[in-house]
């Protein structure tokens, strides 16, 4: 079984995101096309699980692995369970069909005879155990792709994962190819494509996954290629779901800070009302010592008669001179 959960992933820290929480699981024995256009995020997909790039966040598990934090040294157990074909076919131009295929499992240390039944058996459910003694530049390119399906399944693995396997080809070799795939999953083996090509994809009628601007935006069963106004739509309900989620998480933050805030403030509010009760009783006692100093803060009442007699006498006078004026 292969699961996503949540998955988002980035090449460089700061990049934008060439996944975007994506999530969707691939039972043993399915058939799957991952679609969408170049640069969507499809071979980001196929990079995750062969291990060859890890998740920024979520988790990707294949069978009992789980490939976030898988180590070094298993990953080579894990592809042994996934057979890989690409659009370049990548075959080792110096060797022949047959030792391009027998290589993976002399790489394993399989027996001299155990290697020739197997190779034998896979080119021939190619179609091409006739051209074994060839080398790959003397095969058209059809032929070639088929040579590494070939390889991919030389040791039965589980999962076949093809990343634009008809890239390079012409429409009847692409249905050739894509029968070989259909061929190879009906003897149960899980086969996930992924792939542009529309014309195929709506001819084969299999489970769908839409991939855009790394966004799942579709995952439907026997399903065909969508037009651009759905999938535009479909990509901006799954940016707004993004963005919504990254609100939260936000939200989160925010009320996780301000709960400490107020407990960091509750014993502040503590601290300062003892430091202010303190300030405040030092001001009060030093107003007191002011205060209780009479010759500089307080008048006797002798005194304030005397200046109470003078003010009267000064208003008087100068009442009389404003009528004098007057007069
Ligand atoms: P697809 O296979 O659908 O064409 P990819 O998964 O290859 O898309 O790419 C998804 C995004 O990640 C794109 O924006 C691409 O430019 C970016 N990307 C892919 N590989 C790398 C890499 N090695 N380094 C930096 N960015 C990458
Ligand atoms: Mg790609």
């Amino acid at each position: 079984m292969i699961e996503f959960d949540n998955v988002s992933m980035t090449y460089q820290k700061g990049a934008p995101l060439a996944l975007r929480d994506v999530s969707f699981t691939i039972d043993d024995g399915e058939f799957v096309f991952i679609i969408g256009h170049s640069g969507s995020g499809k071979s980001t997909i196929v990079k995750l699980l062969t291990c060859e790039e890890r998740p920024l966040s979520g988790t990707v598990a294949v069978d009992e692995y789980c490939l976030n934090t898988l180590k070094r040294r298993w990953v080579p157990y894990l592809r042994r369970n996934i057979g890989m074909v690409f659009q370049d076919f990548r075959l080792i131009s110096t060797k022949t069909i047959f030792e391009n295929v027998a290589f993976p499992l002399e790489i394993q240390g399989f027996s001299r005879k155990a290697i020739d039944r197997q190779v034998s058996m896979v080119l021939s459910t190619v179609g091409l155990r006739h051209r074994e003694k060839a080398f790959p530049n003397e095969l058209s390119g059809g032929e070639q792709q088929r040579v590494a399906i070939a390889r991919a399944m030389v040791n039965n693995p589980a999962i076949l994962l093809a990343d634009e396997p008809t890239g390079n080809l012409d429409p009847v070799n692409s249905e050739t190819i894509m029968a070989l795939l259909e061929e190879i999953n009906r003897s149960g083996t899980t086969v996930v494509v992924c792939t542009h090509d529309r014309e195929l994809v709506n001819r084969m009628k299999k489970r769908i996954i839409e991939i855009d601007e790394g966004y799942l935006i579709r995952d439907a069963k026997e399903s065909v290629y969508s037009d651009d106004v759905t999938t535009r739509m479909a990509t901006n309900a799954a940016r707004h779901m993004h963005e919504a989620s990254v609100n939260i998480a936000t939200a989160t933050v925010g009320v996780d800070a301000l709960e400490e805030a107020v407990v960091e403030a509750s014993q502040q509010t503590e601290e300062t009302a003892s430091e202010s009760v303190d300030q405040f009783q030092l001001r009060f006692s030093e107003e007191y010592n002011l205060q209780a100093k009479p010759d500089s803060n307080l008048v006797s009442s002798e005194e304030m008669t005397d200046a109470s007699e003078q003010y009267k006498q000064e208003t008087d006078r100068d009442e009389h001179s404003a009528t004098d004026t007057i007069n």
